[in-house]
C-alpha cells in the first residue's frame, strides 16, 4: 500500500484491513455474548458506517434486525459541529434493544444526537458500538460500549470514511499527511535537457535544484575528497557507486533544509537510489510527487552531447565511446526506474524533442498537477 491522493490531498496507509476485520470480529462477538439471544435492532449511521456495519452484522451470529439513519456532521478535515438527520428511522422500537453502529467517534457531537434522537423512544436500552474512537478530542460525557479501534487525532478515510466524498471504497484506513514541500524527479537519458529544463523550472516554481553530476564536477574542480573518488567513475561514463551518491545527496538536501521542494536532476540513476530516496523522504513526511521523463531518441542525443562537448569542457561530453557508455550505464541501470515510479503512479513522460521553451511548457503543464 502506498500514498493515495483524493481532491487535492494525501493520506498514507494507517489501519490495514486485517486490523479492521480483527476488532470487527472481536466486538461482534462480545457483543453476542453481552445481549444472551436478546435480538437487537443494529443502527448503522449513514454514510460513513456502511462497510463497518455491513462487516459487523456479517459477523454477528445472533438474529438481529438491522436499519440506518443517516447524519452528516464532516464539511471538511475538521468536524462543522453540526449535525442534521437527513434519514430517520421508521420502527417502532418501544421496548427493543437497539445497538448504534457508528464508524468513528471523535468530538462526539453526533453521539449527543444520536442520544436524544433515541430518548424518547421508550427503548429497554440503547448501546453504542463505534469502530474508531479518537479518546484526545471527545469532550461529551456520553458513555460508548463497544469501541473497535482507538486512534490519535488524525483525519482519517476509507473502510467507509470519505474526505469531501471520496475514500469510502478502500478497504484500509488512511491517514493524512502533512507533506510540506513539492519533490519532482527529472528524469531522462544523458544530453536530454535536464539541466537546461531544471534552471528554468526551479525559478518558475520556486524549487532547489540539486543536479549529483554538477555536484560531482563542483568537487573535482575544488579537489575535495569526494572529488577525487568520483572523478574515476566520471571520466570513463560510469556511475559512480551508489553509497556516495546517496550520501552526498542527502547532505545537500539537509543543507537546504528549509526548501519548498527539489528537483532531482540526475539522481536517482538506480534503484537502489531510488529506493534510499523514498526511505529518507519519508523519514520527513515527504515523498517524491512524479517523476518527470523528458524522452528524446538516443540518435539526437548523441548528436546534442558532441555538440555541448565543444563548449562544456566535460570529458564525459566529448569522446563518442565514452557517451555510448553513458548511454549504456542508463539503459542498463537507470531505464528501469520508470517503472519503479509507473508502479506508483507517478511516471509522467514529456516529449523532449522541440525548443526549449514548448518543451518548458509541456513540463509546466505536468508540474502544475502534482
Ligand atoms: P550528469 O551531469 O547528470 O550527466 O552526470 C555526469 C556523471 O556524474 C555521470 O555519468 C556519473 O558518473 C556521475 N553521476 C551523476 N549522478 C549520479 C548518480 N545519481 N549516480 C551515480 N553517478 C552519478
Amino acid at each position: 500500500m502506498s500514498t493515495i491522493k483524493l481532491h487535492n490531498k494525501y493520506f498514507k496507509p494507517f489501519i490495514s484491513s486485517k486490523q479492521i476485520s480483527l476488532a470487527v470480529a472481536k466486538m461482534a462477538e462480545l457483543m453476542e455474548k453481552d445481549l444472551n439471544g436478546e435480538v437487537p435492532i443494529f443502527v448503522g449511521i449513514l454514510n460513513g458506517s456502511f462497510m463497518f456495519a455491513a462487516d459487523f452484522i456479517r459477523s454477528y451470529n445472533g438474529n438481529c434486525e438491522v436499519s440506518f439513519v443517516k447524519l452528516a456532521s464532516y464539511q471538511d478535515v475538521n468536524s462543522t459541529g453540526t449535525v442534521k438527520q437527513l434519514v430517520g428511522i421508521n420502527e417502532n422500537l418501544e421496548g427493543r434493544t437497539v445497538v448504534i453502529l457508528e464508524d468513528i467517534i471523535d468530538t462526539g457531537t453526533t453521539l449527543e444526537e444520536i442520544y436524544s434522537i433515541f430518548r424518547d423512544k421508550k427503548l429497554k436500552q440503547l448501546k453504542i458500538a463505534t469502530l474508531f474512537f479518537k479518546p484526545d478530542v471527545f469532550r461529551k460525557g456520553l458513555h460508548i460500549d463497544y469501541i473497535g479501534i482507538s486512534i490519535p487525532d488524525k483525519f482519517i478515510v476509507g473502510y467507509g470514511l470519505d474526505y469531501n466524498g471520496l475514500g469510502r471504497n478502500l478497504a484500509a484506513v488512511y491517514k493524512l499527511t502533512t507533506q510540506k514541500m513539492t519533490n519532482i524527479v527529472l528524469f531522462g537519458p544523458p544530453g536530454a535537457g535536464k539541466g537546461t529544463q531544471a534552471d528554468i523550472l526551479k525559478d518558475k516554481y520556486k524549487l532547489i535544484h540539486i543536479s549529483t553530476g554538477d555536484v560531482f564536477r563542483f568537487n573535482i574542480k575544488n579537489k575535495t575528497e569526494l572529488g577525487m573518488l568520483a572523478k574515476s567513475f566520471m571520466d570513463k561514463g560510469d556511475l559512480v557507486p551508489d553509497k556516495l551518491t546517496i550520501d552526498m545527496l542527502k547532505a545537500e538536501v539537509v543543507r537546504n533544509a528549509g526548501a519548498n521542494g527539489f528537483i532531482f536532476d540526475g539522481f536517482p540513476r538506480t534503484e537502489s537510489q531510488a529506493r534510499a530516496l523514498d526511505a529518507f523522504l519519508t523519514e520527513k513526511g515527504e515523498r517524491i510527487n512524479g517523476m518527470v521523463a523528458l524522452e528524446v531518441p538516443e540518435n539526437l542525443l548523441v548528436e546534442r552531447l558532441l555538440e555541448r562537448g565543444k563548449t562544456s569542457g566535460r570529458p564525459d561530453d566529448q569522446d563518442e565511446e565514452k557517451i555510448r557508455n553513458r548511454f549504456n550505464e542508463y539503459n542498463t541501470k537507470t531505464a528501469i526506474l520508470q517503472e519503479y515510479y509507473q508502479a506508483q503512479n507517478k511516471y509522467f513522460g514529456v516529449n523532449g524533442v522541440g525548443s526549449i521553451e514548448e518543451i518548458t511548457n509541456r513540463l509546466s503543464t505536468v508540474f502544475d498537477n502534482l
